[in-house]
C-alpha cells in the first residue's frame, strides 16, 4: 500500500524511473511517448537534458539556496535579466515563486497592494472568466473557474465575478462573424466593470490561450485588443496567465505577442525551468513596481524559496535553449504539422467536434453528435477511458472533462515537449487515434 496522498488516488500509476528525450520509462521497462510534457512543463528540452543537469550540479556545488531577502545571487540576477530583456512592452521587473499558483496569487496580491499604495483602497474586486484554471491555492481557485476543484471550497473562496470565456466552438452564434463574437465576449468585461462599479475593480485575469479546463482554446483575433482597451479605459489592471501557454509553447516566446497586447502582469511557470526545478514568476510593469517601492517599500507577498538559486540556474540553461537559433521556428513548423496531422486523422471523425489550438498546444474535443455538438453523457467517463487506453498503448496524454455553464464534455490536450520531431508527431497521433476509437466504441456499446 502506498502511503503517498496522491491527488487522484484511484488512478493506477506506473512508477517512473527514467526520462529520455521524448520518452518516460517505467519500472517494468515500458516506454511512454510524452504527449503532454508533464503538463506542458518539460517544455523545450524533453527529459534528461545534460546542459540543465550540469547547470543544476554546478550551482548546488557552489551553494544550493540562500534566502533572497538576505542575498541576491548571480543566477537570480541573470535569469531576471534574460526574462525582462525580451518581455512584452513595459514589463520590466520579475518576481519569482515556486509554482504557477503562487505566480497568480502574487499578481493578485501586487494588484491589490498597488491600489492601496496609490490611495485607491476601494479597488478590491477581480474579474475572471468561466472555464479557466489559474491554480490550486485559494486565491487561484477564486479567480479561476474549474467547478469541480472549487466545489468543496466555494464558501471560503474570494468573491470573484466571472464573465464568459472566448470559446468560439461553443460560444459563437451562427449569425455572428468571428470578429463580432470576439467583441461581444470582450464587451462582457465592460458590462461587468460597470455593474460592479468602475472604481471598485482592480484587475481582470485571463489565460491568453487556455490550457486545461476546456482544453487548449486560443482567443479569436481582436479579443484581447478589445479587452486591453476596456481595462485601460477603466484603470483596471490586466493579468495574463501564461503558466501553461507561455515561453515558446505557442510558437512565440509569449502567447500574447500573437494577440498584440502587453498586460500589466504576466505569469509563468512550466516553461521557465521546464520541470527540471520547480519555479514560477510574475512579471510586472514599472508603474506597479515603483508604487510599491516608493510606498511601503516591500511587497507583502513572497515565499521562502522565491529566487531559489538552483532553480534559477536550471531555468537559465533552459531559457538559453529556448532562445537559441531556430528553436521557435522548430516549434512553429512542428506545431503546424501537429495541427495538420490531427486534422487528417480526426477532421472527418464522427465523434470529434473541434480541433483547435496554437503552436505546440492543441486540443481535440469529443462529441456524441457532430451536428448538434452534444457531448457524450458524463456517466460514460469518456476522458478517463481515453487516458487509460492511451497509457496502455504507451502514450501519455491529457484527457479531461470540461465544465462550463451546465455543459460537460470531453477534451484531449496534446502538448508534447517542444523538441518533438515529425516522426514523434506521427506516433502520437496514431496512438491517440487508437485510444479515442477504442473509448468511443466502448461508450457506444454501453449506450446501445
Ligand atoms: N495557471 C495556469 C494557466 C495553469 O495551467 C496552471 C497549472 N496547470 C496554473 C496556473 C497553476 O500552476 P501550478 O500547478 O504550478 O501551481
Amino acid at each position: 500500500m502506498s502511503s503517498v496522498f496522491h491527488r487522484i488516488p484511484k488512478r493506477n500509476l506506473p512508477v517512473a524511473v527514467k526520462g529520455e528525450g521524448m520518452y518516460i520509462i517505467d519500472k517494468d521497462g515500458k516506454r511512454y511517448i510524452d504527449g503532454y510534457a508533464g503538463g506542458a512543463c518539460v517544455s523545450c528540452l524533453g527529459h534528461s537534458e545534460e546542459s540543465v543537469i550540469e547547470a543544476v550540479r554546478e550551482q548546488i556545488g557552489k551553494f544550493a539556496f540562500f534566502h533572497s531577502a538576505m542575498f541576491t545571487s548571480e543566477p537570480l540576477e541573470e535569469l531576471a535579466s534574460i526574462l525582462t530583456t525580451d518581455a512584452p512592452e513595459g514589463l520590466t521587473r520579475v518576481f519569482f515563486t515556486n509554482s504557477g499558483s503562487e505566480a497568480v496569487e502574487s499578481a493578485v496580491m501586487m494588484a491589490r497592494q498597488y491600489f492601496v499604495e496609490i490611495g485607491q483602497p476601494q479597488r478590491k474586486k477581480v474579474i475572471g472568466r468561466r472555464s479557466s484554471y489559474h491554480g490550486a491555492n485559494l486565491t487561484a481557485l477564486s479567480v479561476g473557474h474549474q467547478l469541480s476543484r472549487r466545489a468543496p471550497f466555494e464558501d471560503i473562496l474570494a468573491n470573484v465575478f466571472h464573465i464568459s470565456p472566448c470559446y468560439e466552438y461553443r460560444g459563437r452564434q451562427e449569425s455572428e462573424t468571428v470578429e463580432q463574437y470576439g467583441l461581444r465576449v470582450a464587451n462582457e468585461l465592460e458590462q461587468a466593470i460597470l455593474g460592479l462599479g468602475p472604481n471598485t475593480v482592480m484587475a481582470f485575469i485571463a489565460e491568453t490561450v487556455t490550457g486545461t479546463t476546456n482544453g487548449a482554446t486560443p482567443p479569436v483575433p481582436g479579443y484581447f485588443k478589445r479587452v486591453k482597451e476596456i481595462c485601460d479605459k477603466y484603470g483596471v489592471l490586466l493579468i495574463l496567465d501564461e503558466v501553461f501557454c507561455g515561453l515558446g509553447r505557442t510558437g512565440t516566446l509569449h502567447a500574447c505577442e500573437q494577440d498584440g497586447v502587453a498586460p500589466d502582469f504576466l505569469t509563468f511557470a512550466k516553461g521557465i525551468a521546464a520541470g527540471y526545478q520547480p519555479i514560477g514568476a510574475t512579471m510586472v510593469n514599472e508603474k506597479i513596481y515603483q508604487a510599491i517601492v516608493s510606498g511601503s517599500g516591500t511587497f507583502k507577498g513572497g515565499y521562502t524559496y522565491s529566487g531559489h538559486a538552483t532553480a534559477c540556474a536550471a531555468a537559465i540553461a533552459v531559457q538559453k535553449v529556448l532562445r537559441g537559433p531556430g528553436f521557435l521556428d522548430h516549434v512553429k513548423t512542428t506545431g503546424n504539422l501537429l495541427s495538420a496531422r490531427l486534422n487528417e486523422r480526426f477532421g472527418q471523425h464522427p465523434h470529434v467536434g473541434d480541433i483547435r489550438g496554437r503552436g505546440m498546444l492543441m486540443t481535440v474535443e469529443l462529441v456524441e453528435d457532430r451536428s448538434t455538438k452534444a457531448p457524450f453523457a458524463a456517466s460514460q467517463d469518456l476522458s478517463s477511458k481515453i487516458y487509460q487506453n492511451a497509457q496502455a498503448r504507451g502514450l501519455i496524454t491529457h484527457a479531461l472533462t470540461g465544465t462550463i455553464d451546465g455543459y460537460v464534455g470531453d477534451h484531449v490536450v496534446i502538448c508534447p515537449p517542444l523538441i518533438v520531431t515529425s516522426e514523434n508527431i506521427d506516433t502520437i497521433v496514431e496512438l491517440l487515434g487508437e485510444a479515442i476509437d477504442a473509448a468511443v466504441l466502448e461508450a457506444r456499446r454501453k449506450a446501445a
